[in-house]
Formats: structure tokens, C-alpha cells, sequence
């Protein structure tokens, strides 16, 4: 896949009725209050720049999990309403996705106006990429922008189907994320440093496999590091463990001698002796925790080993917590790994969700490249895999 694709700079987008894929999956209370509007902040670039050059702009995005049905719960009427607040002008709302109602607000479009279509996932037909649907909803507009980054591993209508009938052009959000990404990938900076952690080993096989190919370190924490230390022999007690994986790890440890990539796993290991976040935190070598205990962070000496490889690091990629961050007495390997990131200078790209959420509670997010804003997407990207919202992009 090449990710070198045409962005709403590279077409004449003025007076052109313009669909615009974009990610308003925001959070809300129980009152459907919006609690957090990053997403929305986030869109308006795109949306300015479509504005400002005189397009007229049919936005659409899937909120929550409606499976198929019209469910007031889920409407984006609120997004409808912040959105208008934070543009400063109009945005009407479509009582549905396609039909009469969405048919007539987009034709009686003028240059700069917005509009935004209701919930695509009202209709089953989105989440199976009904050729129909994703047509209906490619005539309403003329070209196609796709920006919606959390969604672009998926093959929806909105996502990738209205891309058979319509020019299509990625917005800024995704521009940068296979920008920053995608170089990284094919031409990075060296050394170019992997650090891997989060809970499985499992979520993550493609993406060890593919940064293998790619990457001069491969570090790796969190509780996959101790299916590693099972798979060398080692005593994990009760640390969360994929047995059946150990297999894979040593086909993993191979593939890295024989490439001359280096891999760090854990040398030390915060243990306790159950899983909460008062548990008292006490040290033991890698591969020698007692039989009653369980690793929830690396060691302070990991912590040096893994801080010295990032040093000298040009272009870092990371995905998966050192430890269970979410409780204070273990957070410190995933802080200092955050620490020795920001202080190398490096190219730093975080993907997954949770890496992202740990990076911005422990206060480094104004210190990283990219945060990626995908999880599943940003996993699927670093696997190497083919993603049906890039893929579907006209090519530069
Ligand atoms: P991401 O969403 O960034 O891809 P994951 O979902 O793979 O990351 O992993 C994140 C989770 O892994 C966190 O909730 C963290 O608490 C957990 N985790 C990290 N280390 C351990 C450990 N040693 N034991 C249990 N859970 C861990
Ligand atoms: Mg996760």
C-alpha cells in the first residue's frame, strides 16, 4: 500500500457538494451531554479548509453502537449543535443518512455552508458496505474526503464504499497520520527503536512480526514481556501469561538474531501479590518471580537498559504500556520510557489506545510527534496491513 495519497490541497474543491467522512464518535453522559469534544476540535481543519474555499460540505460519522436501528440515544444532534459553536456558523442537521430529507438539505447547499448527516450507523447497511447504500450516499456529493482515521481499518460505505463512485481525497487527519506514520514505516530515521508492552501478546503478533523487518531495537515490556520469560525458561508466578504463545515468542526471538535486530526484553520486574492498586510493590530478576506473585511493571533496572536504548534513537514507535499504568505504584516504567522518548529528540509515534491515553495522563503528549488517534487502526497500520479507508484514496 502506498501512502502517498491525494489530500483535499490537491483538488479544486470550490463550489463542489463535498461528502466528508469524519470521526464524531465523541463521549457523552447519561444526559447525552458531550464530556469530551477532542474529536470534534480535531475535525475542524479539514472542515475550515472545505469552507474557506467555498465547498459545500456534507459531513458524516457513526456515533456509539446502534447496530443498524434509528436510536434517538445515538443522534448527532449534539455534535451538530458544539460543531456550530465551534465554527461559528450554522450546521443543520439531516433527519437521516441518505433519503428525501439529507437529498434536499445537500442540494440546497451554497458555497461555505455545512451540513451534517444523521448517525451512518442507523443503518445496517453501513457496517456491511452495502454497494446501494455507500451509492445513495455518494449522491448526494461530488467528491469524497475521508478523515475519520478510527474507522479507516474497516470497510464501511462511509469508510471505503462511496470511494467506487466518487473522486476521493484523504483530510488532514489522516494526512498526518500516514504521513508521519507511513514514513516512519518506509523510511525511517535510524536507529529506528520499537518499544511494544500492553497486556497481549496475542493483540499484537502482526505488529511484532512486521516491526521485525523494519526496526534496529525491538524493546518490549508489559505483561507480554512475560510470555517471553516463560518461553526462555524462566518463572513468572502469576503473572498474566499466554502459554500457547511461547512458541511464537522464540519463532520471534529467531527472526530477530538472525536480522541482527537487537530485542530487549525485561532484566527486573515490579511484582505483587495480587492485582490492585494498593498492593505493595517489591522487585525480583526477570524469570525468577516467586510462584504467589505477579509482574505489573518493569524493574528500575529495566528501566536504565530500556532508557539507554532510546537515547540515541531516531524515529521511536510505541504501542503498549511498560506496566499497569492505571495504578500509581506501577506507572513508573511506562513514565520513564515516556521520559526517555521525549528527552531523545526521536521522532516519536505513539499508536494504540490505551499507549495514548497513558501518554496524555502522565503529562508527555506535548512531547510526542504523533499520537496516533486510531487504536485498532493504528495496530492494523503497524502490522503492515492494507487499511480499506487509506487504500480506497486516489494516489499522488
Ligand atoms: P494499547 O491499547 O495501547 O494497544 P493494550 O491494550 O495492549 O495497549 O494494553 C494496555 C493494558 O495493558 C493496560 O490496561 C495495562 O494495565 C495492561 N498491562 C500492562 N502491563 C501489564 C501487566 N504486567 N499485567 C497486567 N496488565 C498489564
Ligand atoms: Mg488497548
Amino acid at each position: 500500500m502506498t501512502y502517498d495519497k491525494k489530500t483535499i490541497e490537491d483538488i479544486d474543491v470550490s463550489g463542489k457538494r463535498v461528502l466528508v467522512r469524519c470521526d464524531f464518535n465523541v463521549p457523552q453522559d447519561a444526559t447525552g451531554a458531550i464530556t469530551a469534544d477532542k474529536r470534534i476540535v480535531e475535525s475542524l481543519p479539514t472542515i475550515r479548509y472545505l469552507v474557506g474555499h467555498g465547498a459545500r460540505v456534507i459531513l458524516c460519522s457513526h456515533l456509539g453502537r446502534p447496530k443498524g436501528t434509528v436510536n434517538p440515544k445515538y443522534t448527532l444532534a449534539p455534535v451538530a449543535v458544539r460543531l456550530s459553536e465551534l465554527l461559528g456558523q450554522p450546521v443543520a442537521l439531516a433527519a437521516d443518512v441518505i433519503g428525501p430529507d439529507a437529498q434536499g438539505k445537500a442540494a440546497a447547499l451554497k458555497d461555505g455552508e455545512v451540513l451534517l448527516l444523521e448517525n451512518v450507523r442507523f443503518h445496517a447497511e453501513e457496517e456491511k458496505n452495502d454497494p446501494a447504500f455507500a451509492k445513495a450516499l455518494a449522491d448526494l456529493a461530488e467528491l469524497y474526503v475521508n478523515d475519520a482515521f478510527g474507522t479507516a481499518h474497516r470497510a464501511h460505505a462511509s469508510t471505503a464504499g462511496v470511494a467506487d463512485y466518487l473522486p476521493a481525497v484523504c483530510g488532514y487527519l489522516i494526512g498526518k497520520e500516514i504521513g508521519v506514520m507511513g514514513k516512519a514505516l518506509q523510511d525511517p530515521k535510524r536507529p529506528f527503536v520499537a518499544v511494544l508492552g500492553g497486556a497481549k501478546v496475542s493483540d499484537k503478533l502482526g505488529v511484532i512480526n512486521n516491526l521485525l523487518d523494519k526496526v534496529d531495537t525491538l524493546i518490549i515490556g508489559g505483561a507480554m514481556a512475560y510470555t517471553f520469560a516463560l518461553a526462555k525458561g524462566g518463572k513468572v508466578g502469576t503473572s498474566l501469561v499466554e502459554p500457547d504463545k511461547t512458541a511464537y515468542a522464540l519463532d520471534m526471538l529467531k527472526k530477530a538474531e538472525a536480522k541482527g535486530v537487537g530485542f530487549l526484553l525485561p532484566v527486573d520486574n515490579l511484582c505483587a501479590d495480587r492485582f490492585a492498586a494498593d498492593a505493595t510493590p517489591v522487585p525480583f530478576d526477570a524469570g525468577a518471580i516467586p510462584d504467589n506473585m505477579m509482574g505489573l511493571d518493569i524493574g528500575p533496572r529495566t528501566v536504565k537498559l530500556f532508557s539507554d536504548a532510546l537515547k540515541a534513537a531516531g524515529t521511536v514507535v510505541w504501542n503498549g504500556p511498560m506496566g499497569v499504568f492505571e495504578f500509581d505504584a506501577f506507572a513508573e516504567g511506562t513514565r520513564a520510557v515516556a521520559r526517555a522518548i521525549a528527552d531523545s529528540g526521536a521522532i516519536s509515534i505513539i499508536g494504540g489506545g490505551d499507549s495514548a491515553a497513558a501518554v496524555e495522563q502522565l503529562g508527555f503528549a506535548d512531547k510526542m510527534t504523533h499520537i496516533s488517534t486510531g487504536g485498532g487502526a493504528s495496530l492494523e497500520f503497524l502490522e503492515g496491513l492494507e487499511l480499506p479507508g487509506i487504500a480506497c484514496l486516489l494516489d499522488k
